[in-house]
């Protein structure tokens, strides 16, 4: 099987050491490069390229790797000593993600049987430390793993990254449809779609929702037909909705709708959509069934006009791809107060991503007081218990913010039997009063990704990637002061970057 994506091994040494040495070098590079393979996400494989030992051979290297519209990212490690100054031009050149992997081959020291040959061969405890001299000098932005590389945590941490690369590539171009335009007045959601194609590389695009209503339109018979009976198969379908049951045209008319916008996606290979309730002319639902469904078949959503956290809960699920667990647009709804146990309860008006979901989700359909439109049919469920992360991209005016809150899922103490929604409940770390201000004193929006399926490390790679600054909230955070004091020092070192 060709994989899709590969990423590239820089094995760097230098000439001092003769032939055998070199040989020795490359034939470990391959050894290391096949245990790296083993613990990438599928479709992601390694290629090592030639040991590289001088200024031109490196600088070939990068410029490759830079125009392989299949690699996804460099990975660098010094086997023996490597003069950094030859790394500079190909540093330079490289604008694709890199981890600088600091291990070595052998694991344990051979007290017995060590001599100056073995110490020439395997001196990555300085080499990298040259290199990583130089990537500093050059602002070069990285992730530095030390370990072994056959060692669980190492590859967890490189499978991290190359996760973040995966999700990062996918970003590039990665095409937006935003059907209307924001929810009129708000502001959380707006933000400078030109600045984020430059930052991020993704592009958003706004059509008419008519458009999509032609789509919907010409649906078949048999596609309807199709979709219902996977409906049927995958939820607990309420009676009124099922065949024969009264409000049955409903669920033909969501299944209509998820049809016609799947084609829309589809034919102009869109990564993300958003929708607004304030725009759906010629659509007679607001899409909830067809945004929950989607969702879980990979696609990024946001409501309201919200690109922002349609592009994030696209990149999410890219990254998470294979992993357990789930991830789906949400919204911080309302709270729980109790002393004993503060919760926040995430929902939406329709639109939770049933890949989160603890049981099988039942398809029900209910009025929505706003939008003028029929009934829209959805997907209603509990999400399963468990640690999550709570994020966000937020549009500061003059540059673009990350953030991130560690939150603990948990099972409703109670039923909620008259909420006709998706929903989730959960603790935020490390406490409600103080995860809550320190999100507001970030500007954080109302609007996340949740996901069961990543470790902040994932977003600390990716963030490093976009350049972006992230801003974490998690059982650490205690201190509000010095947390505040840290968004203004944020702010005076992303200030003095360009946007
Ligand atoms: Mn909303």
């Amino acid at each position: 099987m060709t994989a899709e994506s590969h990423i590239r091994l820089a094995v760097g040494s230098q000439h001092l050491y003769g032939p055998e040495t070199l040989e020795q070098v490359a034939a470990n590079a391959r050894q290391v490069a096949e245990g790296l393979a083993r613990a990438l996400p599928p479709g992601v494989a390694v290629e090592v390229g030639p040991v590289l030992t001088t200024a031109e051979a490196i600088a070939a290297f990068c410029r490759e790797a830079e125009a392989d519209p299949r690699c996804i990212g460099v990975a660098a490690g010094m086997h023996t000593f490597s003069p950094a100054r030859m790394w500079i031009v190909g540093l330079k050149s490289l604008g694709k993600p890199l981890v600088h992997l600091h291990t070595q081959f052998h694991r344990d020291l051979p007290f017995a049987a060590i001599d100056m040959d073995y110490m020439n061969l395997h001196q990555a405890a300085h080499g990298d430390r040259e290199f990583g001299h130089i990537c500093t000098r050059l602002d070069v932005r990285r992730k530095v793993i030390v370990g072994h590389w056959a060692q669980a945590e190492f590859l967890a941490r490189w499978a991290a990254w190359a996760r973040a690369a995966v999700a990062w590539r996918d970003w590039q171009n990665g095409p937006i449809a935003r059907f209307g335009d924001n929810m009129r007045n708000v502001a959380v959601t707006e933000g400078d779609k030109t600045a984020a194609q430059i930052q991020f590389g993704f592009c958003v695009n706004g059509y008419g929702v008519g458009l999509l209503a032609r789509y919907v339109e010409e649906t078949s018979e048999a596609e309807i037909g199709a979709l219902v009976n996977r409906c049927l198969d995958e939820y607990a379908v309420a009676p009124e909705l099922a065949p024969g049951g009264p409000r049955h045209e409903s669920l033909r008319e969501a299944a209509k709708i998820e049809a016609g916008l799947r084609r829309f996606l589809g034919e102009g290979g869109f990564k993300a959509f958003t929708t607004t309730f304030e725009d759906l002319h010629g659509l007679r639902q607001l899409p909830g069934l067809a945004v929950q469904r989607l969702m879980a078949e990979g696609y990024g959503f946001g409501a309201e006009g919200d690109w922002k956290t349609a592009a994030l809960v696209r990149a999410i699920k890219v990254m998470a791809r294979g992993l357990p667990g789930g991830s789906s647009f949400m919204e911080d709804y309302t709270y729980h107060l109790d002393p004993q146990g503060m919760m926040v309860l995430g929902a939406h008006m329709l639109e939770v991503c049933p890949t989160l979901a603890g049981a099988k989700p039942s398809l029900e359909i209910h009025p929505l007081a706003i939008g003028g439109k029929d009934d829209p049919c959805r997907l209603v469920f509990d999400a399963a218990a468990g640690p999550a992360l709570n994020i966000a991209l937020v549009d500061l005016g003059t540059r673009f913010r990350l953030l991130v809150n560690q939150v603990e899922l948990a099972e409703p103490s109670e039923r909620l039997p008259r909420l006709p929604v998706a929903r989730a409940l959960w603790k935020p770390l490390p406490d409600l009063p103080t995860s809550a201000a320190a999100w507001i004193y970030a500007g954080g929006p109302h609007h996340t990704c949740l996901t069961t399926s990543l470790s902040i490390e994932h977003l600390e790679d990716f963030a490093e990637m976009a350049g972006v600054e992230l801003v974490k909230i998690d059982a650490r955070t205690t201190d509000l002061w010095a947390f505040r004091q840290s968004l203004r020092w944020n702010e005076a070192y992303y200030s003095s970057r360009s946007r």
